[in-house]
């Protein structure tokens, strides 16, 4: 079995036990690389497989304060990470397959074959889309049907697309996609949209793109492998109908990534990790922030600012953990790194 020494550095019997790994790569993951490595905790950060999370699937950012002419996710992404990694982040593109949290250290196993010991661990392991979950969608997934218009926009020149949803993503993606397709239609299940309003007012005032309102999709159809038409369901009326059109773009919401945490984490109803505001999760030692936690805001400015929080209370939780020696894991997580509060002003949760 393999064992680890209780410190920064390998001895020649044991591997190295690392202070902090971070799990993700989006905002939250790397703001927290950024602020545990200029607390010199020398962090690792395990990137997973969807690179930069999903804002790097954005083609525009207009909302991060900084950047008044915007810039594109992946640009976003890369300038976090290279912020991370000057202060001496260690970024691993690798992906977390198993968190052992019963036993401290903690282990981290990855799928290229590593096995990590570390004090403190950050989930950031954000969101994924929300998939629709009728006939057709898994099988013509990739075969005109998309949950990233940045990415696959371009294959739809000339094109009809359908846009699914009422959402922020939906309308900057059917704004997007006006760029390359012939025709878009947007199709809600309501007569509202949800989308804010300085969208809403782009999009309404975009004369390429068309509503389809109080519908929803039962059947995707494919011919030839490839996307022909949907059939629909008025949510009013219950009539059903046919739409053909050459591609379906589906931003119906997202959902958190929780594989590494089911069972062992508190979550909430929908799957995300419960924390406190200050991003500690029921265990003591491990933090969280972004999209894994955060069931309302979901912003990059937002997932910024739980990073820091999960990575300022896991300095803190090192610090005393220095000064206990041991990490007893069946204490309360609330009793770790909250020094200077009183119990009460720590409860609250987000
Ligand atoms: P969202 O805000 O949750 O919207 C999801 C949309 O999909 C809603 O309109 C919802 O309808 C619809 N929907 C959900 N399940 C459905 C189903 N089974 N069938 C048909 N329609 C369904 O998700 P999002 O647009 O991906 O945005 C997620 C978060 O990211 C939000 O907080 C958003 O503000 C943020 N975001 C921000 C920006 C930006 O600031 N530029 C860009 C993208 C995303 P109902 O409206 O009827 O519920």
């Amino acid at each position: 079995m393999q064992t680890y020494t209780n410190g920064a550095s390998t001895n020649g019997t044991g591997a190295q036990v690392e202070n902090v790994i971070i799990i993700g790569s989006g905002p939250a993951g790397f703001t927290a690389g950024l602020y545990t490595a200029r607390a010199n905790l020398n962090p690792l950060l395990i990137t997973g497989n969807e690179y930069g999370g999903q804002v790097s699937l954005t083609y525009e950012v207009e909302n991060y304060p900084g950047f008044p002419e915007s810039l594109s996710g992946p640009e976003l992404v890369e300038k976090m990470k290279a912020q991370a990694e000057k202060f001496g982040t260690r970024v691993e593109f690798d992906y977390v397959k198993e968190i052992v949290v019963d036993r401290h250290p903690f282990l981290v196993r990855t799928t290229n074959g590593q096995e990590y010991a570390t004090k403190a661990i950050i989930l950031a392991t954000g969101a994924r889309p929300r998939y629709l979950e009728i006939p057709g969608e898994k099988e013509l997934t990739g075969k005109g049907i998309s949950y990233c218009a940045t990415c696959d926009g371009f294959f739809f020149r000339g094109k009809d697309v359908l846009v699914i949803g009422g959402g922020d993503s939906a309308a900057e993606e059917a704004i997007f996609l006006t760029r390359y397709a012939s025709r878009v239609r947007l199709v809600h299940r309501r007569d509202k949209l949800r989308a804010s309003k300085i969208l809403q007012e782009r999009i309404f005032n975009n004369e390429k793109i068309e509503f389809v309102w109080n519908t929803v999709l039962t059947e995707i159809v494919g011919e030839d492998g490839k996307v022909v038409a949907v059939k629909t369901q008025d949510t009013v009326t219950g009539a059903e109908g046919r739409l053909d059109t050459d591609g379906v773009f589906i931003f119906v919401g997202h959902l958190p990534n929780n594989d590494l945490i089911k069972g062992k984490f508190d979550m909430d109803e929908d799957g995300h990790l419960i924390t406190d505001r200050f991003g500690r999760t029921n265990i003591p030692g491990i933090f969280a922030g972004g999209e894994i936690m955060d069931k309302v805001f979901k912003q990059v400015a937002t997932s910024v600012g739980q990073g820091c929080a999960a990575a300022m209370q896991t300095t803190k939780f090192m610090e005393e953990l220095e000064a206990h020696g041991t990490l007893d894991l069946t204490q309360d997580p609330r009793d770790f790194g909250v020094s200077g509060l009183k119990k009460q002003e720590a409860l609250g949760t987000w």
